[in-house]
């Protein structure tokens, strides 16, 4: 049978259409297919290295009054798309929280720190006036999680932006397609607001090698990598300098003077915020002997399933690709899901309300060790503030992370808060208070514990510069 051009262009029409409805408002850079060349997205590093240079080259001639104009719209442009790239980030990496990714994106647009967040030092005395300002390092290479794929790069980019530095991004490959998308939105504003071209780049294909060859390339000047121990180890190699957000493995403790109630709804809502992907979530809890009980009992009020025996054996050989030691490795299949489908596996029915599943376990079982980045909450019984010290920071592996508590004496939580030596620490609220959403402080979704910058904002992307001018300028 012959085919006519009219019914081809028929078919094509057709298909085109339904491509089109499922992909709804999507536009063409979803899952990495973004064109070569626009807003930012090329086909190689060396071209995306190359465009950045001459993007920053053209915004470090720039007023400071431009950036400011520049970060306003990136900020609004992050608030608007907050919804679209939530629900394309969950459709593409197929986890987490839509509602819960919306809140990390609106945070990172409005509470990531911007130029106000750069000083200007200057000294006078009988030897004249001396001024310190902060400088960019020029283009920063970022390389960003599968987990926070938009609200990182935009934390990124307000904070680098703010310091006068370009960034070329490598964003995992698993949620390329909506980094990028993130990406061409920011660099859209930053154009429509009068900026140039390109100060955001990336690559359509990021992968390990891009990865690495963006980490080595010799017009890098500064590395910041938010992502697990073997990125964080790799970069360090480079010889570059490093802005380290590593793992986590926060541990929470509860003492017997806590508000139970509170700290209950406080825990599941922390470790089930987008099903505990955040690196600051909640991840083990050391709670006093004689209110654990009464703690499970108010966490159950609040969206938390507990498993126990055969279960949590069936629940371990779910989620482990071997369970044992200090870190035991998990299988990346179940991070990030709802722990109502996770139950589902082990043959637990639950409503889709269940939002986290806690389990009673021993002190260093696989649970406690592994950083599972999925809603499954071990609880340890202690004793004493001392034993919850000193297993809670045996738990967190010396990654100076986050740790939180739950408690109303000040000795015990002036105690665990010196001791503990996280960056951040908690106090009677959810991690996430600990960035700035629902406590006080600026917000960004790369954390470095491993390099000591904490909650690394423009402060964190410049170089200290000093001008000194001797014997003048003292005007009193
Ligand atoms: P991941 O380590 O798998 O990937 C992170 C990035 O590193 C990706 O872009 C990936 O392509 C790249 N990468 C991974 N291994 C590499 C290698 N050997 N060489 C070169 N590049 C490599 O992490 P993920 O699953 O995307 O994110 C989860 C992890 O990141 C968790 O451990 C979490 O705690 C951590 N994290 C930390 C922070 C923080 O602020 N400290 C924030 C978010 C995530």
């Amino acid at each position: 049978m012959e085919v006519t051009e009219d019914q081809i262009s028929n078919i094509v029409e057709v298909v085109l259409k339904n491509v089109q409805n499922q992909l709804g408002d999507m536009p063409a850079a979803r899952a990495g297919s973004s064109p070569k060349g626009e807003d930012g997205i090329f086909a190689t590093i060396e071209e995306a290295v190359t465009h950045s240079l001459a993007a920053q080259e053209q915004f470090v001639e720039m007023e400071l009054s431009k950036r400011v104009d520049i970060i306003r719209a990136i900020r609004d442009a992050m608030e608007e798309s907050a919804r679209t790239l939530a629900e394309m980030a969950v459709r593409e990496v197929a986890f987490g929280r839509i509602e819960d990714k919306i809140k990390k994106n609106l945070l990172a647009a409005r509470k990531a720190p911007g130029i106000e967040a750069l000083p200007t030092t200057a000294w006078s005395g009988d030897d004249g006036l001396t001024l310190v300002e902060r400088g960019p390092y020029g283009v920063i290479g970022s390389i960003t999680p599968t987990t926070n794929p938009v609200a990182t790069i935009t934390s990124n980019a307000i904070s680098m932006l703010a310091g006068g530095n370009s960034v070329v991004f490598n964003p995992h490959p698993r949620s390329k397609g909506v980094t990028n998308r993130a990406i061409q939105i920011i660099n859209q504003a930053i154009v429509a607001a009068g900026g140039p071209p390109n100060l955001l780049c990336s690559v359509i294909e990021p992968t390990i090698e891009t990865s690495n060859e963006l980490m080595n390339h010799p017009m890098i000047r500064m590395l910041m990598v938010t992502g697990g121990p073997g990125v964080v180890a790799v970069a360090m190699k480079t010889g570059k300098k490093v802005v380290a957000a590593g793992p986590g493995n926060p541990p929470v403790i509860v003492d017997d003077t806590a508000n139970i109630p509170r700290a209950a709804k406080d825990i599941v809502d922390g470790a089930s915020f987008d099903n505990n992907v955040l690196c600051i979530a909640e991840k083990e809890v050391y709670c006093f002997e004689d209110v654990t009980d009464q703690l499970k009992e108010e966490m159950k009020k609040y969206g938390a399933y507990e498993i126990s025996g055969k279960q949590i054996e069936d629940l371990i050989s779910l989620v482990f690709v071997d369970p044992a030691g200090e870190h035991p490795k998990i299988n990346t299949k179940w991070v990030g899901i709802d722990a109502w489908r996770i139950l589902r596996e082990i043959d637990i029915r639950v409503n889709e309300d269940v939002r986290l599943i806690i389990a009673e376990v021993p002190d260093e079982h696989s649970f406690v060790n592994a950083e599972m980045l999925m809603p499954v909450l071990p609880i340890v019984r202690v004793n004493t503030i001392e034993e919850a010290l000193e297993r809670a920071k045996r738990a967190e592996h010396g990654f100076r992370h986050t740790a939180c508590m739950h408690s109303e004496s000040v000795s015990n939580m002036s105690y665990v808060a010196r001791y503990i030596d996280t960056t951040i620490f908690v106090k009677n609220a959810p991690s996430y208070a600990g960035l700035g959403f629902g406590g006080e402080g600026h917000a960004s979704l790369s954390i470095a514990g491993p390099t000591g910058e904490g909650i690394t904002g423009p402060f964190a992307f410049t170089r200290e510069r000093r001008c000194v001018l001797a014997g003048s300028f003292r005007i009193v």
